[in-house]
């Protein structure tokens, strides 16, 4: 990924400036993007385990760098739900899939604020508190079929070390295994080995799916009872465990949870919105009625609808008429930060079928710009002469597709919010889902409107 990433900048800084011909720019916008959502669908958090940027922690740390602990007031998702907003902006301003300059500027960005966070503070601070990507794939993988978890709870029960939070140095003999696989072993045997702990804070015995696992196995190594594993799970049945979890707290009480799920579900609708004609038409009708010359304030205006007055409009509509039905007491925050996590199956459901999009219809198109840069930069085309056919399915085939992860989504969230209302409001949580299950098919009804609508094919040539 490290050598992908470098292949990447190179290109696109000095590589054609035409997005659809450059590598950083078709493999961020359509290749990166299609494949994690649809990893995170048939596995689980694979990119983050596979993440380039834990490369410049490695570094830092090796060289003693990191001295403090990240500040207290900042260990929350609120620095991430910034950056996240921020980079779902800067794409729509500056067109970031069509720019591959600034696609590099990004990723060599990114590899700064990484290698700076990690380069002063301690422990996974960048992927637990900063990365915007990171959130998104933590919330995206409570629908992953895998999770990382104990094999068996008693024998945690009777651990004395808890190397899996705590790290430590494994003894020769614990660590045998793995060394005797190298050449030289009597050195190494005599050698401590360090492995770390959980980075993310979380405690396997008490760790709750796959929120904040970045997937990295440091648990599964350092486990000197080797309890710790991957295994098979009910997909979103997470979003139903309530309680206290090791590294997050109690969920009902995090309502920066509660605003970056926000930002996923009706960001993932804000995201796609923003690729139909309609948006175009919308956008000229404020300034003509504002007079604003400038895109700015208009992309700034339909992002405070889209992330903050909209979602804030429905969910505390839907918790109002949930209380009103159920007669419940709760407060109307606690009813939102208890059911917006029944929305996220829905959002990653619009997530995979806007990325899917992209990648299905043009996964091929690698292979023609991989041909070409390979041919512009040592002068033989030793990858073939460039296919510039090639291209992807048939949207006649994706668009079902769409409708599928879509649907799939409105049943996930669905089955959470029924799940939570049986919960909330044992007696009457038929009356205590319907408000939810309205908020959740009108949500899916608009998604479905904007997927049928004619799409900018970005990033490749598909689009004429
Ligand atoms: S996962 Fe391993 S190290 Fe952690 S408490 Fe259980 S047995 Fe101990
Ligand atoms: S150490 Fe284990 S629990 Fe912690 S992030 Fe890595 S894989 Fe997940």
């Amino acid at each position: 990924m490290f050598a992908l990433s470098l292949i990447m900048i190179a290109h696109a800084f000095w590589g054609p400036q035409l997005a659809p011909k450059n590598l950083a720019a078709l493999l961020t916008w359509v290749h990166f993007r299609g494949l994690v959502v649809l990893v995170i669908l048939l596995a689980g958090n694979l990119f983050c385990m596979a993440c380039p940027f834990m490369l410049p922690r490695e570094i830092a740390r090796r060289m003693h760098l990191p001295k403090w602990d990240w500040p207290k007031r900042f260990r929350n998702k609120w620095p991430a739900i910034m950056l996240f907003v921020m980079v779902l902006f800067a794409y729509e301003l500056f067109d970031l899939f069509a720019d591959p300059w600034w696609t590099g500027g990004l990723i060599v960005g990114y590899f700064a604020v990484a290698l700076f966070v990690d380069s002063f503070f301690r422990r996974a601070s960048f992927c637990k508190y900063v990365c915007p990507v990171g959130q998104f794939n933590f919330l995206s993988a409570t629908m992953a079929p895998l999770e990382i978890s104990v094999r068996d709870r008693p024998t945690c029960d009777h651990c004395q070390t808890k190397d899996c939070i705590r790290g430590g140095f494994a003894s020769a003999t614990a660590s045998a295994d793995r060394v005797s696989k190298t050449r030289d072993t009597t050195d190494r045997l005599a050698l401590p080995v360090y492995q770390r702990g959980c980075e993310l804070a979380l405690f396997l015995p008490r760790k709750v799916g796959n929120l904040d696992c970045t997937f990295c196995m440091d648990c599964v190594y350092a486990c000197p009872h080797d309890n710790v594993g991957l295994f098979a799970r009910l997909p979103a049945e997470e979003l139903t465990v309530t309680g206290t979890r090791s590294g997050l707290g109690n969920l009902d009480q995090r309502f920066d949870l509660t605003a970056l799920i926000i930002v996923f579900a009706f960001g993932a609708l804000l995201n796609a919105f923003a690729m139909i004609s309609p948006v175009y038409a919308l956008e000229q009708w404020i300034s003509d009625q504002s007079g604003l010359q400038i895109e700015w304030p208009i992309l700034m205006s339909l992002f405070a609808v889209g992330l903050v007055l909209e979602p804030a409009i429905l969910l505390f509509g839907a918790a109002a008429s949930f209380r009103a039905v159920t007669r419940s007491t709760g407060s109307l925050l606690s009813i939102v930060n208890r059911f917006t996590r029944s929305l996220i199956p829905l959002g990653f459901g619009v997530w995979l079928a806007h990325y899917g999009f992209h990648f299905f219809t043009g996964f091929l198109t690698v292979i023609p710009v991989a041909q070409n840069a390979a041919l512009r930069s040592s002068g033989s085309a030793w990858l073939g002469t460039p296919q510039w056919q090639l291209g992807g399915m048939p949207e006649s085939i994706v668009f079902p597709m769409e409708i599928g992860f879509m649907s799939l989504g409105l049943l996930g969230s669905w089955l959470v919010s029924w799940a939570i209302s049986t919960q909330v409001s044992p007696q009457r949580a038929m009356l205590g889902f319907v408000p939810w299950g309205i908020l959740h098919l009108t949500m899916f009804i608009a998604a479905v409107w904007i997927m049928n609508q004619p799409m900018d094919m970005r990033g490749t040539f598909l689009g004429g």
